[in-house]
């Protein structure tokens, strides 16, 4: 396997920034230009990005996209993967939360280690390199319950990459095996944990994830359970879910900490945006007029842009979420600021056809469809962002080629 690297340099694009950057607010220009010149942006200069509209905003987006070719070439990549989850069943009452059910609930599920050792095994089969492995929290979850899942799936599938289990996850394991988070971890780890996924971060500023999570995994518990997983050699994603009760201060302040905490551990492969979805979720329905439906269009284009500037020399892989967007939108994104589609997410009981808004999977051949769309060259590639599979440059796939002012003016026109 060979680490992505298709770095090319397009002077004409930026030549039009140049002239774009002369015809915009000085303050503006002048942050945009820092990060074009490789320098740290502060929360203040982030929050300035964030208010930004009409021209400033397209500045932002097409910095965003020089910046990302500068960092990363002109690759975009996605993974096979499948995501496994073992229950729905959980008590914790995250405000904002759609997926939790309770024990009684003719939707509860909680599958066997047989099931989720099958799941993996007909991921294996079908192309997939690693499986996303998370639940709810269930009272009926044993202090060897977490290892017992990594064993089932290496036993069944031992090259399967296992991303599993989110901080809170580890936090309610830890509690039951009364061990230390840290302890905890490096016994996942010994039985073949191969990274976490760094979701349960929602927003890291304390007053409004008290709102969201009830003050059960505080900022400082979850920035512990993330050092200790990258300190014992367990990489994570970062993310945000954003568009609810937060703001332009709250989205600065907490892609600063995951800045601050990857300049300590250097354990964040990625960083991935998560749009905050309402429907059934308490936090929307008891709230009326208080909360919001969603990001809109442009802050789900400014939130990509302004973390590929935010996070540049830190955290260099920037997902765009195919699942909350859909995957227009998504590839829109890979010239705006974005270098990753995520994962395929393969799940058998929804075919190709039937999927909901997004349905819950993408072929491969669209992953290197769209990101070819993007004018990016299309590879597979592993959870740790080496190439499994080069798809070549865009002319190869007989598809058009779509300017990026263009996919800018689109993604400027709405929100
Ligand atoms: S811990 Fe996870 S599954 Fe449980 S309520 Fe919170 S978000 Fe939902």
């Amino acid at each position: 396997m060979n680490s992505i690297t298709h770095l090319t340099s397009h002077p004409e694009p930026a030549a039009r920034l140049e002239t774009l950057l002369s015809q915009i607010d000085p303050q503006v220009r002048r942050i945009l230009k820092k990060s074009l010149a490789g320098s740290e942006l502060s929360q203040e200069e982030a929050v300035v990005l964030f208010n930004t509209s009409g021209v400033e905003y397209n500045a932002l987006l097409q910095t965003a996209d020089r910046v990302r070719q500068l960092r990363c070439g002109d690759t975009g990549s996605f993974v096979i993967t499948r995501n496994i989850n073992f229950t729905n069943v959980c008590y914790m009452g995250c405000s904002f939360c759609n997926f939790s059910k309770t024990k009684e609930d003719a939707e509860a599920e909680f599958i066997s280690f047989t099931e989720i050792a099958d799941r993996a095994e007909e991921a294996w089969a079908r192309g997939a390199t690693e499986v996303c492995v998370q639940g709810g929290l269930h009272p009926d979850i044993d202090k060897d319950f977490y290892r017992n899942v990594l064993i089932a799936i290496k036993e069944r599938v031992p090259q399967m990459h296992i991303h599993a289990f989110s901080p809170f996850e580890i936090w309610y394991g830890a509690k039951k095996a009364r061990m230390t988070p840290e302890a905890f971890l490096q016994d996942l780890k010994d039985h073949g944990l191969g990274s976490m996924p760094g979701t349960a971060a929602e927003i890291l500023a304390p007053e409004v994830r008290k709102k969201l999570t009830k003050d059960k995994l505080k900022t400082d518990e979850w920035v512990r359970i993330i050092k200790a997983a990258h300190n014992a050699g367990v990489p994570t994603t970062s993310t945000i879910m954003y568009g609810h009760v937060d703001g332009p201060a709250d989205w600065a302040f907490h892609l600063d900490l995951l800045r601050s905490i990857q300049k300590e551990t250097g354990g964040f492969t990625e960083f991935v945006p998560l749009g905050f979805i309402h429907y059934e979720t308490p936090l929307y329905k008891e709230n009326p007029g208080q909360v919001r439906t969603g990001p809109t269009r442009s802050e789900h284009f400014k939130m990509h842009a302004i973390a590929r500037l935010m996070l540049q020399g830190y955290i260099d892989n920037i997902q765009a979420s195919w699942v909350k967007m859909g995957p227009e939108t998504a590839a829109q994104m890979l010239r705006s600021g974005a270098n990753d589609l995520g994962g395929t997410l393969m799940n058998e009981s929804i075919s190709r056809a039937a999927g909901g808004q997004h349905g819950q999977e993408v072929m491969p051949e669209d992953m290197v469809n769209n990101i070819h769309r993007a004018g990016l060259h299309a590879v597979q590639r592993n959870t740790l962002y080496q190439t499994v599979q080069d798809y070549g440059p865009a002319a190869d796939s007989g598809l058009n080629f779509t300017a990026p002012s263009d996919l800018i003016v689109v993604a400027g026109a709405a929100g």
